[in-house]
């Protein structure tokens, strides 16, 4: 049968945690009520909403709520009769998670919680929020997990390679500076504490990246906010990081379309059924530069200090958690098809790897990713 696809996802257009450093608070958001006949309503705003929509025909409604945020595109659906209250409750609930979330993880934000600890030149402890200590702490379980594939203290190399905050050159920095912004990585040398919620960065200047996990963390909070306020239909996706739960429009649980890794075009490559599960994928074809031919991608390899050079073209992740997921899906991409795919086998991840080059693809995908592929025409 064929089946509809309502999103297409991966517009990964530079997705970093980053935001417009001179309105650093303001998503941009676009508000609309869509009926199968027509569109309803449509609201554009800064920050909060401050219009009213006419009110939808029941049966007929799917609310969409999209924006900018952490230099992506996000887009919430929901699949649920709603008045123009609750539309303007959820808007600006989502708003408050999506600020919170820039304000404690950003690099980006010179005077968040994030950038503070980067300032901080202590091996003393630093009191941190609850909310930094979860996601700091998943964070090291991910690279415990992947072996330091995934490693959020890889920043200063990030940054090295111009895909930090600092607008710098985009060239190949010299092999001193790799081996020097090195020295300061290192996930181990990290000590949580649980109560009060506090950090040792073991390193003076260890500097922390939360852009390969904040995103997740972030759909996994608005998905929170959702269900608490008992919507139970309804897809939310970051640049790509997605949460679905309940049913779509036609009825069954939310599809979602799979790109092809190439990037020039968008085509559906997979489709996958989104049983109340979250989805994220990593991939070495929307954010790099090149120079003299070869592709610089902006996941580094942390034993490297280089980004990664593999064939292995985008790996995605399905886990109950978009934070896990969104982690995840780095470490394995860092591991590579041999490493990464088996890594994923033997922990049962549900997963799927995209190897090759522009032209031709294979695609591996572990016996738990299978569940959820919808066989197509
Ligand atoms: P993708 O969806 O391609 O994984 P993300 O934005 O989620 O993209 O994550 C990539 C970002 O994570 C990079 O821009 C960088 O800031 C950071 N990063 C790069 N390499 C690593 C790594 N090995 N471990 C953790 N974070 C990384
Ligand atoms: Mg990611």
């Amino acid at each position: 049968m064929q089946q509809r696809i309502l999103i297409k996802m991966n517009f990964k257009n530079n997705h970093r945690l980053k935001t417009d450093p001179a309105r650093p608070f303001m998503s941009f958001t676009t508000v609309s009520i869509r009926s199968n006949r027509s569109v309803l309503c449509l609201i554009i705003c800064l920050g909060l909403l401050t219009g009213a929509c006419d009110k939808p025909q029941p049966d007929e409604t799917l609310l969409i709520i999209d924006g900018l945020t952490m230099g992506t595109s996000y887009t919430i659906k929901i699949n649920e009769k709603l008045i123009a209250a609750e539309t303007k409750q959820i808007t600006e609930g989502i708003n408050s998670i999506l600020n919170d979330v820039n304000q404690k993880m950003s690099t980006y934000i010179t005077d968040s919680e994030l950038s503070h600890i980067n300032q901080a030149r202590t091996s003393d402890w630093i009191m941190i929020s609850d909310e930094l200590y979860t996601v700091i702490k998943s964070a090291i379980e991910i690279s415990q997990l992947t072996n330091g594939a995934f490693d959020i203290t890889v920043g200063p190399v990030v940054n090295l390679w111009g895909f930090g905050p600092e607008n710098r050159p985009e060239k190949v920095p010299a092999e001193s500076d790799i081996q020097q912004a090195l020295q300061q990585t290192g996930y181990h040398y990290l000590q949580l504490m649980a109560s009060p919620t506090a950090i040792k960065k073991g390193r003076n200047a260890a500097y922390l990246d939360l852009s390969g996990i904040a995103k997740g963390r972030a759909v996994d909070r608005i998905a929170n906010y959702l269900q608490q306020h008992h919507y139970s239909n309804f897809m939310v996706d970051i640049g790509g990081d997605l949460s679905a739960k309940g049913i779509n429009k036609d009825g069954i649980s939310w599809r979602i379309g799979i790109e092809k890794p190439v990037t020039k075009q968008r085509i559906v490559q997979r489709i996958i059924r989104l049983d109340n599960i979250s989805m994220a994928t990593s991939g070495d074809y929307r954010n790099y530069f090149e120079q003299n031919g070869l592709r610089y991608s902006h996941t580094i390899d942390p034993k490297t200090g280089r980004p990664i050079t593999h064939k292995l073209a985008s790996v995605t992740v399905l886990h109950p958690s978009t934070m896990i997921a969104d982690a995840l899906a780095t470490g394995l991409l860092v591991m590579g098809p041999t490493a990464g795919y088996e890594l994923a086998e033997k922990q049962n991840i549900a997963a799927l790897f995209l190897i090759g080059s522009e032209k031709l693809f294979n695609e591996r995908y572990t016996e738990a990713f299978k569940t959820y592929l919808v066989e197509q025409d």
